[in-house]
């Protein structure tokens, strides 16, 4: 299972820490992780193996949602910071609608992606 990983500035610490509470559930189900560019960075020093995309300002948000159009990845953990602006906010609704065209489970803040994780 593919589970895709991207975090706003403002959030990417708040992503480490979910995914370290969270590693043994990711080790045991097997789970291929991929992320934006930053988001992925941050990943792999935290000690994670990650598939980077590019950066989200760059096309990463894009190219995630292509993989979620694609059936190649089946869940999206999306830490959005609301108190912030983004220059690529288009891609960041191109990416939820795809979630919802194709009924992909999408968490946008760590509450939901704990109820998630939990139920892999
Ligand atoms: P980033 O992209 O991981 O490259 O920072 C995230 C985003 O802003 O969509």
């Amino acid at each position: 299972m593919e589970i895709a990983l991207i975090a706003h500035d403002g959030k990417k610490a708040e992503m480490v820490k979910f995914l370290m509470e969270h590693v043994a559930i990711l080790n045991e189900k097997n789970i291929q992780l991929i992320a934006t560019g930053t988001t992925g960075g941050f990943v792999e020093r935290s000690g994670l193996r990650v598939t980077k995309m590019l950066s989200g300002p760059r096309g990463g948000d894009a190219q995630i949602a292509s993989r979620v159009a694609e059936g190649k990845t089946q869940m999206v953990i999306f830490f959005r910071d609301p108190m912030d602006k983004h220059p690529h906010e288009p891609d960041i609704t191109m990416l939820m609608r795809m979630c919802d065209v194709h009924n992909v489970p999408l968490a946008t803040n760590p509450a939901t992606a704990e109820i998630l994780i939990n139920s892999l």
